[in-house]
């Protein structure tokens, strides 16, 4: 789940950490890196379990598994969760090529058969192309 700058067609970026205690309503806060847009994503209870259960990288924390978790298998198979140090590592590519690295890295790691990009995995897959 992504949500784009309609001004810059830019991925917004997770700005605000929402509040780890489970169960409960959930706010996050993205914000643009293009221009400093903010969006709030507001959720009830029920959609902040079905937010988590997707695995959605909110603060680069995985998922924890939950009753949700065949909806999970179904709708995220091709999905990776990238930790926050793991996305830093990324920011730090140029712009113009990250989402090639990006696809890269997340190739090697499901050939791997990891669930979750952490900067070992940035430095294996990078080892593995020869960079
Ligand atoms: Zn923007």
């Amino acid at each position: 789940m992504k949500f784009l700058c309609v001004v810059c067609d830019e991925a917004m970026k997770v700005a605000e950490i929402p509040s780890p205690s489970s169960g409960d309503a959930l706010t996050v806060v993205f914000r643009c890196p293009g221009c400093g847009h903010q969006v709030a994503l507001l959720t009830n209870p029920w959609e902040a379990q079905l937010v988590r259960s997707l695995g959605v990288a909110i603060g680069g924390r995985s998922a924890p598994p939950a009753p949700l978790e065949l909806v999970r298998a179904t709708l995220t198979e091709a999905r990776l969760l990238w930790t926050e140090e793991a996305e830093r590592r990324l920011e730090r590519v140029p712009e113009f090529v990250r989402s090639v690295v990006r696809k890269s890295i997340e190739r090697y790691a499901r050939q791997q058969g990891c669930r979750e990009v952490t900067p070992q995995v940035i430095d294996e897959a990078k080892a593995d192309m020869g960079m």
